[in-house]
């Protein structure tokens, strides 16, 4: 059986988190808790949780620590994530997430930090491409769209552009990125927990490489690899 993993993935927006979340959470069989998708599909249903990150979330701006930890750990706490893990995109941002994502999963421990890396331009080209579903957060782009223009191939759902994809706020969020999250990487750089993947190339290439990492670090901890893609 494939063991678990207890991971976060790190990457400038427009990395490829999601679509490489997705892959790993499928492949280690744990959940993918992108706290992005929470904070949508809370908008959406109008919780109020919803009401407040609405603004900031248009505008690029983060969300409060307090909240998105609160959301974070109600999540981590399921069955699912306690007994296998989980692959967790889109958390800890800042290093006060990151502190408190600690006291959640004690006495466990994070498994492996990856961070996964991709140029600026490359980001913020594929960022001005994206289109997602509303309903289930599914990723397409300008030049890979739905079969059927603007419904989602899985759920049907409408496909858009995200109202925070727009290049202003693009900006914006890749500066808070570099002032906000980089600390992060020392973090865990120092914590050992670290490892940089080369987020270029084909998705499945990425996914091998992600695999790959995953499954070393695993391994110094003596569970077993799991099986390759
Ligand atoms: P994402 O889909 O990960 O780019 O997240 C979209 C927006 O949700 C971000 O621009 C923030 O406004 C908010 N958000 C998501 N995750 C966090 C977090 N860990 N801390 C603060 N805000 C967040």
């Amino acid at each position: 059986m494939v063991s678990g993993v207890r991971l976060v993935v790190l990457g400038k927006q427009g990395a490829g988190k999601g679509t490489q979340c997705t892959r790993l959470s499928h492949h280690y069989v744990v959940p993918h808790v992108s706290t992005g998708d929470m904070l949508r599909a809370a908008v959406k249903s109008r919780t109020q949780l919803g009401l407040r990150a609405q603004e900031l979330m248009d505008q690029g701006e983060l969300v409060p620590d307090q909240l998105i930890m609160e959301m974070v750990g109600q999540r981590l706490a399921h069955a699912d994530a306690r007994s296998r893990g989980f692959v967790l995109d889109g958390a800890p941002r800042t290093l006060s997430q990151a502190k408190m994502l600690d006291e959640v999963l004690a006495p466990d421990l994070l498994d492996l930090v990856i961070d996964l890396d991709v140029p600026t331009q490359v980001v913020l080209r594929r960022l001005a491409a994206r289109r997602v579903c509303v309903d289930c957060g599914t990723n397409y782009s300008v030049s890979q769209p739905p079969l059927i223009r603007g419904t989602c191939d899985i759920c049907g759902g409408e496909v858009v552009q995200r109202e925070d994809d727009t290049e202003d706020a693009i900006q914006r969020r890749l500066e808070l990125y570099q002032r906000q999250t980089k600390p992060l990487l020392d973090f865990y750089g120092q914590a050992d927990l670290l490892v940089r993947v080369n987020g270029s190339g084909s998705a499945d290439l990425v996914t091998r490489r992600a695999i790959r990492a995953i499954d070393t670090a695993l391994a110094r901890r003596g569970r077993p690899p799991s099986e390759g893609v």
